[in-house]
């Protein structure tokens, strides 16, 4: 039985994106194996959209892959509420509604899914080993597909606010404040990249930021400041979301980060852009990661280790969106069918 939480779990659990130091592993038995007859063609690890559309694909190739979805099936989807840009939906669709056909739709091609974390993997074997609640299981190709957690602050009710005029995703969310009041958190590209998005909907967006200068991009910085919507808040950060309803955000409590005097203001949501922790730790260093621990690509979803591809936020830092992840994790899905299919030939 295990007694401590994995890397991975510590990366989704907690709200802030840290990721937890390495635990000690402690078991009471050595690790049980799956019959070496049942060596998977292919595991997929995670089960967003990238990790479900290479399961679609997957199994439409008659791969029969085993997916481990992990113990928040359908990631970083099943914390939003309505998503208006994936393509199909024109009246939109709930997050954890779009998670739970697409998964609908693989299970009908033959791929089966496990509400496990995998715990580890050693990719110095063939077949690679996957070790979820102390079993491994093995498979001649991986897909890795764990996104990136988004940062939080970390501060009281915050998962209560989640959707509820608190976001991360202004893409996602930024629609629905149109000529709405909006904070937008944090001082990298991002936190400018999305305070100049959101003017188009909001009346007024005030950049919260802890510093008296920004880490971002001189050309990104320089459009924030000249954007006559975008007022910038120095040296101040959010201690606390206030609520006139109880129930969605409507101000939020400032600290001057150099005399620590407080003050609240009104305001009609807020956008947290303070980074992403892609949820590599459980690899172990056994993949090239970048300085960010993102897994860095060779071509559209290699990695560095022949037969294991990577597909979606986990290895993107850039796009973000369920619609890129769910295209490359076809692109996965794709090319592992043609990995295997070389390595069967010989
Ligand atoms: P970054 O890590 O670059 O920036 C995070 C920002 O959030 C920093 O300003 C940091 O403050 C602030 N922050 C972090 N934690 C807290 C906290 N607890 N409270 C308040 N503020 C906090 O992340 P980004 O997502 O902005 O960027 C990630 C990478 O993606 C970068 O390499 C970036 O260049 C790239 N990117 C590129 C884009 C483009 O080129 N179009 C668009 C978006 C991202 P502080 O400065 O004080 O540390």
């Amino acid at each position: 039985m295990r007694t401590k939480p994995t890397p991975l779990q510590s990366a989704v659990t907690q709200p802030n994106g840290d990721l937890a130091p390495e635990p000690e592993r402690a078991y009471d038995s050595p690790p049980k194996e799956v019959p070496v007859s049942d060596v998977a063609q292919v595991i997929i690890i995670g089960s967003g959209p990238a990790g479900l559309t290479a399961a679609i694909y997957a199994a439409r190739a008659n791969l029969a892959p085993l997916v481990f979805e992990g113990l928040q099936p359908g990631g970083q989807l099943t914390i939003t509420t309505e998503v208006e840009n994936f393509p199909g939906f024109p009246e939109g669709i709930q997050g954890p509604e779009l998670m739970d056909i697409m998964r609908k739709q693989a299970e009908r091609f033959g791929s089966k899914h496990h509400f496990e974390y995998v715990d580890k993997v050693d990719l110095s074997k063939r077949p690679f080993e996957v070790v979820v609640n102390d079993v491994v299981h093995r498979s001649h190709a991986l897909i890795i597909a764990t996104g990136a957690t988004a940062k939080w602050l970390n501060l009281p009710d915050e998962s209560n606010f989640q959707g509820r005029g608190l976001s991360t995703c202004a893409t996602c969310d930024g629609f629905f404040f149109r000529d709405k009041e909006i904070f937008v958190v944090g001082g990298g590209d991002s936190a400018m990249e999305e305070a100049n998005f959101l003017t188009r909907f909001a009346s007024k967006v005030s950049l919260v930021h802890r510093k008296d200068h920004f880490r971002a991009s001189k050309i990104m910085v320089d459009r924030v400041l000249k954007n006559p919507k975008v007022e910038v808040l120095y040296e101040k950060e959010i201690v606390r979301y206030l609520s006139d309803n109880g129930k969605t955000v409507t101000g939020a409590r400032l600290r001057d980060t150099r005399t620590g005097e407080e003050l609240d203001a009104k305001v009609d949501g807020i956008f947290l852009a303070i980074g992403h922790t892609p949820n590599t730790a459980f690899l172990d260093a056994q993949i090239a990661l970048d300085d960010g621990g993102y897994i860095v690509l060779q071509g559209a979803t290699g990695t560095n280790i022949e037969g294991v591809f990577a597909c979606g936020d986990v290895a993107d830092t850039r796009y973000r969106q369920a619609i890129t992840a769910a295209g490359n994790g076809c692109q996965a899905a794709m090319d592992a069918e043609k990995w295997l299919e070389t390595q069967h030939a010989h």
